[in-house]
């Protein structure tokens, strides 16, 4: 969620846009070894995760001194092959040091013609449908890195934070950096014993190996993004506490929100009770751990990291705000454990989410989703711009545009209105069940909401999703004031 969204101010544009630059290589259709495809095809970003292999695990194992920015240390991925390989790309930006392949050391160069990409060319060729270990070994200063003109990574005074949605990996790990491959994960960090350094799934353990320095180590077990991963390094106060249902919930506030730590406390330590909540209309929580981390007021948006969201301290300026920890909470059922097959999927993640607030709103007694959504069409004029964005496929420049969250959150009340509560929530809920852990489409959704309704829904997808404009009727139906 952008700052603007929840605080009515200004926003801090930090959007990233991506060049869609063209690939410059196919794969060969031949039974021969191939070099694996710079990207997943995806049209938005056509350099987003790679071809030939799936990954199943990182182990990312890492040392990081704020004082200078130096982020070094080993990522350990496991994957399989799809196709026989002579080559594979990882999505990466850090200087690479080594690369072996099976305990075998292989080639590897950064192609420029492929957006930067590490490319690993093994001893030998790999064979299709084999497990491969491919360990990589880097040391580089983030904050000076730059791809596409843009440095994700965003440097503290006392730390960093590797936070941002679609790319941030590159700045931190090597990865297949595209939401159609997920993988578990386990990241150690080592830091100064000053600060803390926080990531997403459980706080395994931390432990001191050398004087002045600790290690701080994170598992997450189910099925995750790259770019639901975070890291973030600082003087945060940590809390380690359990859920009414037995769930580790850690949490961690850096001291230079200021004013605004205790309304942000009081935001984000009801995040169990917003979760039982969402879990109740939504099914069971997917994962297994809660938390939230509050940053120093720099990042601009916050992001549902898996488990762990992030905020800037600012969603809190004007007091608690717990519609943030609404919107972030419910992406972990929409956008991280069903995930999009394409970028342009994205009303999946931002307009559910959205919803995922109005339902909270309900719920607290302070204004129905039906007179929420009925606000939102209500103060857009048809002559807004606000209506000339398609939520259904936003482009690249508008992926986080308001109007895929102000807009994209209509046709889900309009699709409520329509199938009546009882399918309408079925529908969320057979969602999320039959894709947890994987990824979708927009157009899966629109067939599932057919087949569980029994009703044709094409034409108010398309004109809620896909037709510019602003819709004749509003999204309670044509009788609604
Ligand atoms: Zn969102």
């Amino acid at each position: 969620l952008r700052i603007r969204a929840a605080l009515g101010v200004v926003s801090v544009g930090l959007l990233i846009t991506l060049s869609a630059s063209t690939l410059t290589s196919t794969p060969a259709a031949s039974a021969a070894p191939v070099a694996g495809a710079p990207g997943v095809g995806d049209p938005y970003y056509p350099f987003a995760g790679n071809g030939g292999y799936e990954v199943s695990h990182y182990d990312i194992r890492l040392t990081y001194q704020p004082a200078t920015d130096q982020l070094s240390g080993t990522t350990t991925i496991l994957a399989t092959t799809t196709e026989e390989l002579s080559s594979f790309d990882l999505d990466f930006g850090l200087h690479t040091n080594s690369v072996l392949v099976n305990s075998v050391p292989a080639a590897f160069h950064v192609d420029p013609a492929e957006n930067g990409e590490l490319v690993v060319t093994p001893d030998a060729p790999l064979a299709a449908h084999q497990p491969i270990t491919v360990v990589v070994n880097y040391a580089d200063t983030p904050s000076k890195v730059v791809i596409d003109g843009v440095t994700a990574w965003i440097k503290t005074p006392d730390g960093a934070l590797a936070v941002n949605e679609p790319q941030i990996s590159q700045w931190w790990f090597p990865s297949n950096d595209h939401p159609t491959d997920k993988a578990t994960y386990d990241i150690a960090v080592q830091v100064p014993d000053n600060v803390a350094a926080l990531s997403t799934g459980t706080l395994v353990r931390t432990t001191k190996t050398r004087a002045g320095w600790t290690w701080w180590n994170w598992r997450s077990t189910q099925p995750a993004n790259t770019y639901a991963m975070t890291l973030e390094v600082g003087a945060f106060q940590v809390n380690r506490a359990t859920t009414p249902d037995g769930k580790p919930f850690v949490t961690a506030y850096d001291p230079a929100a200021g004013d605004s730590l205790d309304a942000a406390k009081a935001s984000v330590e009801r995040t169990p009770e917003i979760d039982a909540f969402l879990a109740s209309q939504f099914g069971p929580y997917p994962f297994e751990a809660e938390g939230g981390v509050v940053t120093r007021p720099v990042l601009g948006f916050a992001l549902e990291a898996q488990t762990r969201p992030v905020y800037d301290s600012r969603f809190f300026a004007a007091g608690s705000n717990t519609t943030v920890i609404a919107h972030e909470n419910a992406h972990q059922w929409f956008g991280d454990a069903v995930s999009l097959g394409r970028w342009s999927d994205i009303w999946l993640n931002e307009a559910f989410a959205t919803y995922g607030e109005y339902l909270w709103s309900e719920h607290e007694g302070e204004g129905t989703a039906a007179e929420l959504a009925q606000f939102g069409y209500d103060s857009h004029p048809a002559e807004d711009p606000f209506w000339q964005v398609l939520p259904g496929d936003p482009g690249v420049a508008k992926q986080f545009d308001s109007a895929v969250y102000d807009r994209g959150v209509l046709g889900l009340q309009a699709l409520r209105t329509t199938v009546g509560d009882d399918a309408f929530f079925t529908i969320l809920r057979t969602w999320v069940a039959e894709h947890k852990g994987g990824s979708a489409r927009i157009n899966d959704f629109i067939a599932l909401s057919e087949r569980i309704s029994g009703k044709p829904l094409q034409e108010l997808f398309t004109t809620w999703l896909f037709t510019l404009g602003k819709p004749a009727a509003g999204p309670n139906g044509p009788g609604a004031a």
